[in-house]
């Protein structure tokens, strides 16, 4: 008798408990508001970014975080879709081919739009101008592009492996009849710069706001006053993705219109 009084009253208490429980579940605030947060990050959709950062000031380690131009303006882009930014560092050349199979929704890496790539990838609205730049020692006797193709002249070159730096003057030396081994394509515009630093190139082809970075890191080098090619930066998408390319640009319209895109470039790229 003793024993069915106590089950009967473990299993009152256990009832009691848990009802409890139930009612200050409902009324607690607190953990409402941990439920509705746990949702909203379980449901914001991923904006997967593809990048090469080693490419500043448009994206760029600082400790173990990607920052720069492109990481900003992705992330406005993505707080305005509600959506969550994710960064992932590859190789440049491997950017369009990722985009393009559907492993990363688009690229941003400070990349020119092409004829060429548009038959790959649909690009975006332009939101940064790029120029291609020459960095040569400081005694270095070539002082433009016009020395470098010279009839004649058979200077080494450094370039990022499938940059425009590298198909501009990979057609360039063709035309003139130069000899394709003068040009040794590097996986990043660092080990470009470091072959120029050591004397294993004669000159490098690069963006210029990286060339900058570059040579104010290196000592005697400098970036030659003559632009070689200027181009439009973009973001790029797989073809059968224009509902994606289409919102992207709606709200990178609105972050061009409102100043937010220049402020970012304007806080990394600083006025001479
Ligand atoms: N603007 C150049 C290109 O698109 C280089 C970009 C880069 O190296 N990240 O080819």
């Amino acid at each position: 008798m003793k024993k069915i009084l106590a089950i009967v009253l473990a299993i009152a208490m256990i009832a009691s408990v848990s009802m409890l429980a139930a009612c200050s579940g409902k009324g607690d605030t607190k953990s409402t508001a941990a439920e509705d947060a746990k949702s909203d990050t379980t449901e914001k959709a991923t904006l997967t970014m593809a990048t090469n950062a080693y490419f500043p000031p448009y994206e760029y380690y600082e400790g173990e975080k990607i920052i720069g131009i492109d990481a900003e303006v992705a992330q406005a882009i993505a707080d305005k879709l509600d959506m969550k930014l994710e960064i992932v560092d590859i190789e440049f050349d491997s950017i369009i081919a990722g985009v393009q199979t559907g492993k990363y929704d688009m690229g941003m890496a400070g990349m020119t739009v092409t004829d060429e790539r548009k038959q790959s990838v649909d690009f975006s609205d332009s939101y940064a101008k790029g120029i291609q730049s020459i960095i040569v020692p400081e005694d270095s006797e070539i002082t433009s592009i016009d020395d470098i193709l010279a009839e004649g002249a058979e200077y080494k070159l450094g370039v990022q492996l499938s940059t425009t730096g590298d198909l501009y003057i990979s057609d360039d030396y063709e035309a003139a009849g130069k000899s394709a081994d003068l040009i040794t394509e590097f996986q990043t515009g660092n080990d470009a710069v470091a072959a120029l630093s050591t004397g294993k190139v004669d000159a490098v082809i690069i963006d210029n706001e990286p060339a900058k970075s570059y040579v104010a890191a290196s000592s005697g080098l400098k970036i030659l006053d003559t632009e070689y090619v200027a181009e439009d930066y973009a973001i790029c998408f797989a073809k059968d993705n224009t509902e994606l390319k289409d919102k992207v640009n709606g709200a990178l319209k609105e972050l061009i219109a409102d100043g937010t895109v220049k402020s970012i470039i304007d806080k990394y790229i600083k006025a001479e």
